[in-house]
């Protein structure tokens, strides 16, 4: 469902995307005739359902399209199909496998244009529905709705849908059918469309034929089962059942007495499906592109549910279960991905949820102090600014409220924030300067880290953040620009006489390495010698073999779920993010670092392979990095097992990295895990400090034979000196108790005493709750000072409680204002805290009162 390597379409949204390249001539199919299932995507670009999913009961976002193709073959008619064979047998299974009342069906057919293209109607097809279907059954449909294309250019053609009339034999005796087609009845809808590709669009606008023709079908299959179980809905099939039943259960509502209710279950529903199947596909919804769109699926479900089902706690991630039991087995991605996708789709509400929150009632600020029926562009502008409420839902809650928004003004408001940002990262570049005419540049950074070069071309770039820097383009380079993770080499040009420049970063542009330097040499046209800080590169290198190695090492330890979400080559360390739902244990952290040492140990020699085909390194079992763009010929780098396509730096032998030592292990998001880690010299310098401090430590112990026995000890005497410091504490409040008893006096049959004691709020309790068991009708008032602060604790025996009508919460909330703070508690025991211990005395002095 997720696109990689299409830069126009983030998501399939049609069956047709992945034989694209059949079509267009590029590749050679293996089979002339295929049938398929393909999950579609329509929620941006040309096909966009979102906005109608959930209001209506037969568009989703995401759904499954069968089709049946056939690609034609110029040399080979008779492999593929065409019009006759894709007609009758979409009648023949729709009729007679299928068993639909053939009454019930209508086809459409194309009418032709009077526009530039000068089509002619599609008489064939007509003629060949003519035989199996009556005349006015069939339907003539304008270029919009049959004559399909692929884009501006490309294969195009004809096509004839086949739409079902499910209504009931009543209404259908009301209003014929055929006036219903195409007119978003819900009853009437389209199941499928047949295509046929039998000319081309060139560059110009014209069109060509075909040598080759192309059917192209697509039934989808939630409309199908519409029709096959006999219900109104596509929601009503079995295939959405369960989510609605677990929805009802959730969210104690219920499916079909509200229309509102109902579009929020639809909305939860469909909307699962879509996002759970992206982040199966590892589109993780996110800030930006296809991850930016995911998001918003998932976030207009949160927030129907928030508005109309009254979800305050994140709840569709449940349904992930659900998911994965309907279609696990046709989808073993779900199963095998179900944590990942539970606990990201978890986090986002709960992220979003808090988001909502806060914005409605912002939301809720800004339409009550409005003046009018519309709401200032700006406000919500405001609101979407700086607290991510969306300016859809912002619309779309207005629009709810009868009230409306002013768009320009936000839109207003949007592009002058977008100049803002734009100005602070302004940066101006001259002009090139040319030296030498040569646009072919050479890197030999592989190879050498030193090498004579000339300077081609120059430029000055300045930003506010760096101020002026230069880049150089020299003919050939050993400087490795940054990408794939790894940043650039650092290094200095030398000229004739002495003259050196720094190279401060090297950068990758358009497949052109920029060497950014603070100066220019004083004289440009020679020969100078580049040289490549070798110990930056080295350390860089031992980072980035380990990264490949650590890779292998997770696959291995903790599985081949594991997938690069993201690296950081640098000099000083490495960070490596990738796709795991728990945290790497420390075992299995131990693990990793043992499996990454033992083949730094082994002392692999590193394979190269420069310039093998894509396809033949993918077969030689190279594993190629999720989101990275690769050409057609490749690089390979083997250690051992471990062989991945990429274009950066490494040591000779695994010997060099030296030591491999994991320093963190953290979460990024949901389900992604990252690691740090450093070798070779940050390694060492890493166990040196380690050994320094132990060597302190040691010292501080005044050097013991034995160092674990000597902190072993110390912890054991700690232990037994807080041992006899609780036993004398227990003594102390024994004796304190003891006093205290004696201190007791009658007053009207309670025994009563308020006294100020030298113990802790914990130790007053206990010592309370004690005299409390030996002590009938005791009315006990104890107070302490300590650090600026005082505490008053009251006992009541609970007959007196109840005899008395005296409550310790109320007497010490009262008391409390002596000591200027409050506290409370039960009726028979209650503990106030202030910040005044000079009132304690008075305190304590009026708490007889409460017995007289
Ligand atoms: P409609 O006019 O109903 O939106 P369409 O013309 O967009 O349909 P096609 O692009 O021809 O549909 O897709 C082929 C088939 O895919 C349709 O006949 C229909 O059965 C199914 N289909 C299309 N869009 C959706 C959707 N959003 N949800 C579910 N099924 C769909
Ligand atoms: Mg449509």
């Amino acid at each position: 469902m997720v696109l990689r390597d299409d830069p126009t379409l983030m998501f399939t949204n049609a069956g047709m995307n992945q034989f694209k390249e059949y079509f267009l001539g590029d590749a050679t199919p293996k089979h002339s005739r295929v049938t398929d299932t393909q999950k579609c995507l329509r929620v941006s670009g040309k096909h966009n359902d979102l906005e109608e999913v959930g209001k209506d009961t037969y568009h989703h976002t995401m759904f499954e399209m069968l089709g049946n193709w056939s690609f034609g073959d110029p040399g080979d008619a008779s492999k593929g199909y065409f019009k006759k064979e894709a007609i009758q047998w979409a009648w023949e299974l729709l009729t007679d496998v299928f068993k639909i009342d053939s009454a019930s069906l209508y086809v459409s057919v194309f009418e032709g244009s009077t526009d530039a293209d000068q089509l002619d109607m599609d008489q064939e097809a007509y003629d060949l529905w003519k035989k199996i279907v009556p005349e006015d059954r069939i339907i003539m449909g304008n270029k919009k709705d049959n004559f399909w294309e692929m884009g501006d250019q490309g294969p195009c053609g004809p096509c004839s849908e086949i739409h079902v009339d499910i209504r009931s034999d009543a209404e259908k005796a009301k209003t014929p059918g055929k006036d219903l087609v195409n007119m978003d009845h819900p009853q009437v809808v389209e199941i499928w469309n047949l295509v046929f590709m039998q000319f081309n669009r060139k560059a110009n606008g014209s069109l060509e034929k075909l040598p080759a023709k192309h059917v192209d079908t697509g039934m989808g299959f939630e409309r199908l089962c519409m029709v096959l179980q006999g219900v109104q809905s596509n929601y009503d099939t079995d295939v959405f059942k369960p989510y609605i039943r677990e929805i009802e259960t959730i969210t104690k509502s219920t499916y079909g007495k509200n229309e509102e209710t109902d579009i929020a279950i639809r909305v939860v529903a469909d909307h699962v499906r879509a996002v759970a199947f992206s982040i199966a596909d590892g589109q993780l919804p996110s800030n930006t592109g296809a991850g930016y769109v995911i998001r918003r699926i998932l976030r207009r479900a949160i927030r129907y549910g928030f508005t109309f089902l009254n979800t305050q706690e994140p709840f569709i991630f449940k349904l992930v279960e659900t998911m994965s039991q309907e279609m696990g087995e046709a989808f073993p991605e779900l199963k095998a991905q179900k944590h990942l996708i539970q606990n990201v789709i978890k986090e986002e509400e709960q992220s979003f949820l808090r988001t909502l929150d806060q914005g409605l009632i912002l939301l809720e600020n800004v339409i009550s102090s409005a003046k009018g029926k519309e709401i200032s562009g700006k406000k919500a502008f405001e609101l979407y600014d700086t607290y991510g409420f969306p300016i859809d839902l912002t619309a779309l809650i207005l629009s709810e409220r009868g009230l409306t928004l002013n768009e320009a003004e936000f839109n207003s408001a949007l592009a002058e924030q977008k100049n803002r940002s734009r100005a602070a990262s302004e940066t101006s570049t001259e002009d090139w300067t040319i030296l030498v005419d040569d646009n072919e540049q050479e890197f030999v950074g592989y190879d050498t880290l030193q090498t004579p070069v000339k300077i081609t071309r120059y430029r000055k770039v300045t930003s506010k953040k760096e101020g002026d820097l230069f880049q150089l383009i020299f003919n050939i380079t050993p400087f490795y620009g940054e990408s794939g993770g790894q940043t650039g080499d650092k290094g200095y040009l030398e000229g004739a006489s002495g003259d050196v420049v720094y190279i401060i970063d090297t950068k990758k542009e358009n497949n052109l390495t920029v060497h950014l330097t603070k100066n220019l040499p004083k004289k440009l046209d020679q020969t100078f010698s580049a040289i490549v800080d070798e110990k930056q590169r080295k350390r860089s290198a031992s980072n980035h073999t380990a990264t490949h190695l650590l890779h292998q090492a997770l696959r291995k330890i903790l599985g081949t779920h594991v997938e690069q979400k993201g690296s950081m080559v640098r000099s000083a360390s490495l960070r490596f993010d990738f796709s795991n739902f728990s945290k790497v244990t420390d075992e299995e952290l131990q693990q990793v670092e043992d499996f990454v040492n033992a083949r730094i140990e082994e002392q692999l020699q590193k394979e190269e392979r420069r310039a093998i085909p894509y396809n033949q390194a993918i077969k030689d079992g190279a594993i190629a990095l999720f989101g990275e763009k690769y050409g057609d010929a490749v690089r390979t780098i083997k250690f051992g097992k471990s062989m991945e396509l990429c274009g950066g730096t490494h040591v000779q032998n695994t010997g060099e990295i030296w030591h491999f030592k994991i320093t963190s292990e953290s979460a990024v998001a949901a389900g992604i895990r990252r690691i740090q880690a450093i070798t070779g010299d940050a390694a060492k310098e890493y166990f040196q400090k380690e050994s320094e401090q132990f060597e302190e430590i040691k010292s501080l112990l005044k050097n013991p034979k034995d160092t674990i026995k000597a902190v072993e000890d110390l912890q054991s005497e700690n232990s037994h000196l807080k041992k006899q410091i609780e036993e004398l504490l227990k003594d102390k409040a024994a004796n304190i108790k003891g006093e205290l008893k004696s201190e007791l006096s009658d007053k009207n049959g309670v025994q009563f005493l308020a006294k100020e004691v030298d113990l802790d709020a914990a130790a007053i309790k206990d010592v309370a709750f004690q005299l409390g068991g030996e002590v009938e009708n005791l009315f006990l008032v104890l107070g302490s000072k300590k650090d600026g602060k005082a505490i008053l604790s009251c006992y009541i025996s609970k007959n007196l409680v109840n005899e008395k009508n005296l409550n310790a919460g109320q007497i010490v909330r009262e008391l409390g204002k002596y000591i200027q703070g409050g506290g409370g508690g039960q009726p028979f025991f209650a503990t106030a805290g202030g910040k005044n211990p000079a009132g304690l005395q008075e305190a304590l002095d009026k708490a007889e009162t409460y017995i007289n």
